[in-house]
């Protein structure tokens, strides 16, 4: 047996793994293929990087999320573990030379995007490679009966029958138990092998609030429990009106969106997570990847699409293991709008193939070309040329990525990046300007390895360190980019799309019932259990939404808003008033200390407690404070 516990030592500086981190990797370590289940900050990244370090040759790991690709690469280059990121995002000269860079075993991780498998530079390249393992993060995303099913994960299979001694380990924090068979089929496992980490959260309490004023609750919320809140809201606009709202009430709020420019997010994320605004609020695009340990609260303030992506967003709370609550507020008028959102997720199918037609010419690609073609996609731009409605062409385009046509890839923001087309001497016989001298020279100074791999860079850094303006750099980067001495990628803030089949005539587009109408049942049916809970006023909260997950037979949290209720009621009617006699019988024969009653009553010390505060309350009974004893008030 490897001794992964040294390899967690040496690289992480960990002492011991965490529950299920050790059994997961000893599976992956005997080569079979697994499928691991943990929650958001399980850990399931060093479940495949430990054993992966314990073999020769690469881990090739799949996952979606192009930004936290490079935090995770820089992350592993600082541990002296080299790795590199390839994605759409990317020139393909450098992506040749990462991919090259790895057949002679440059790299122990490659972390990929999944439209980049289908590629045929990719699967050349990728069968002279030593593989080791195929890790499948976010693996939910090749189901299509999940809630976020992108096709390009369907090429694993085909990287799979390329490589069939590599095994595959595949990672979620969400999967329903038909999400969790399909994964295995799709990811070709040669048998089921499933290792499972309890979501349940004990200091995680769930509440729905029934509220005709949102806003009113919810600075309610903010005023009863101090701390750090992320506050989900559906669109744009009300991420900024709400928190304008909360900082008028002297809760100090920020927005955030996936529209606004890279810079402000990263400002906005940055203060929010030093604890500078105690307050984010946010469309759904906020919290993939942060990790801050100490959200006391998520608000939910419109529903979500699905239970799925509700136990994701509300789990961004009490990592740190204290007392958390997740509360999403309700009222009647969310159904209505619930239903709304069901049209403008599948539109008509001839408004689809309309949009097909209008993308064709937008990129101006002939019918039979394209194939394989990516752009930076400007939806907007897009929409405003033809005339369509932002929200309805974003879902017929995520209709034709189901389909098989195209793929769009969600990324707002990947860095700027640089590549020396030059060797060394070639660089030194070009005549340089002077500002350009100094820039080669703070590149070569800032980035290792600038002949070889391209490097991420930050026009910021590069301007702070030679006194310029950032536009400054930016023009100064251009024109070696014209030069052809370097190749110089701005950062980018659209997404990007590509043609995964080449341009079809309209009337060869196929919407079958697989893309469409299934779809839009299990859609339907979904949405439908976002109302269910919503509206659920009998079973125990984290029950309800754990059993949706395929975790049964919890007992009731007895801390949600349900059990609560239950308890109340079934207090209340009988036992509450035993309880009452109890007490007062007790103390008329004389006063007693609070251990006493609760020892002499005998039953649930919750009950006697609240029992004991009522009497209280309704002026029955009073502590008697020199002698600490609780004891009957004189009837007047
Ligand atoms: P996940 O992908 O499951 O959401 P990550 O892999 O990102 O979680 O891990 C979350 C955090 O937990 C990281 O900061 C990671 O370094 C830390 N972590 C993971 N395993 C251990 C361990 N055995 N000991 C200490 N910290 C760990
Ligand atoms: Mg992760």
């Amino acid at each position: 047996m490897e001794n992964y516990t040294d390899i967690l030592k040496k690289y992480w500086g960990y002492d011991s793994f965490r529950p299920l981190q050790r059994e997961i990797i000893e599976s992956a370590g005997l080569r079979r293929d697994t499928l691991a289940l943990m929650p958001t900050g399980g850990g399931k990244s060093l479940t495949f990087q430990v054993p992966a370090m314990a073999k020769s040759g690469l881990c090739v790991v799949v996952t979606p999320l192009i930004a936290l690709m490079n935090d995770q690469v820089e992350n592993l280059k600082k541990r002296e573990i080299p790795a590199v990121a390839i994605h759409s995002g990317m020139h393909n000269d450098q992506i040749l030379i990462a991919l090259d860079n790895a057949v002679y075993g440059a790299y122990k991780f490659m972390y990929v995007s999944p439209e980049r498998l289908g590629t045929e530079m990719f699967q050349k390249k990728i069968v002279q490679t030593e593989v080791c393992l195929i890790a499948v993060d976010e693996a939910h995303c090749i189901s299509q009966w999940g809630y976020d099913f992108r096709p390009a994960y369907l090429k694993i299979a085909e990287i799979r029958k390329l490589i069939p001694e590599a095994p595959v380990l595949a990672l979620t924090a969400t999967a329903t138990p038909e999400v969790v068979d399909d994964i295995q089929n799709k990811l070709l496992f040669k048998e089921k092998n499933v290792f499972r980490k309890s979501f349940a959260r004990p200091n995680l309490t769930y509440v729905v609030r029934v509220s005709e004023n949102k806003e009113e609750q919810l600075v309610k919320i903010l005023t009863n429990v101090p701390g750090t809140s992320v506050v989900y809201v559906r669109n744009r606009l009300k991420s900024k009106e709400i928190a304008e709202m909360l900082n008028e009430k002297g809760i100090r709020a920020e927005h955030f969106h996936a529209g606004l420019a890279p810079e402000l997010k990263n400002a906005v994320q940055k203060r929010w997570t030093n604890s500078e605004t105690r307050v984010i609020v946010a469309t759904n695009a906020f919290g993939m990847g942060i990790d801050k340990p100490d959200v006391r609260t998520v608000v939910h303030i419109d529903l979500p699409d699905s239970l799925e992506a509700y136990f994701q967003e509300a789990g961004r709370a009490g990592r740190d293991e204290q007392r958390a609550y997740a509360v999403l507020l309700y009222n009647n008028s969310d159904a209505a709008k619930l239903k709304k959102r069901i049209s403008d997720t599948f539109p008509e199918k001839s408004y689809i193939l309309k949009v097909y037609d209008a993308l064709g010419n937008y990129f101006e690609i002939g019918v039979g070309s394209g194939l394989d073609h990516t752009f930076a996609f400007d939806l907007a731009d897009f929409c405003k040329s033809y005339g369509f409605s932002h929200l309805q062409a974003y879902n017929a385009l995520k209709i034709l990525q189901q389909a098989g046509y195209i793929d769009l890839t969600d990324e707002q923001d990947s860095a700027s990046s640089v590549i020396f087309n030059v060797n060394k001497d070639e660089l030194y016989n070009f005549k340089q300007t002077e500002r350009q001298e100094k820039l080669i020279h703070v590149l070569l100074r800032s980035y290792t390895g600038l002949f070889t791999n391209p490097a991420y860079i930050s026009e910021e850094t590069i301007a702070a360190r030679l006194n310029l303006k950032r536009q400054e750099v930016y023009e100064t980067l251009t024109e070696l980019s014209k030069e052809k001495i370097i190749t110089y990628i701005p950062r980018r803030q659209t997404p990007f799309l590509t043609y995964t089949l080449e341009r079809h005539d309209i009337k060869h587009i196929l919407l079958g019932k697989n893309v469409y109408e299934d779809r839009l049942a299990r859609y339907q049916k979904r949405v439908e259990s976002v109302l269910e809970y919503a509206q659920e006023d009998k079973i125990c909260r984290l029950k309800l939404l754990l059993a949706y997950l395929g975790q049964k037979d919890l007992a009731p949290c007895g801390k949600c808003d349900v059990c609560i209720k239950n308890n109340e009621k079934a207090l209340a009617v009988s036992e509450f008033d035993v309880i009452k006699n109890e007490i007062e019988k007790l103390l008329t024969a004389e006063p007693q200390n609070i251990q006493n009653i609760i020892q002499n009553i005998g039953k649930n010390d919750r009950k006697v407690m609240e029992c004991v505060r009522f009497l209280i309350d309704i002026g029955r009974i009073e502590l008697d404070k020199m002698t600490m004893k609780l004891k009957l008030k004189k009837k007047q």
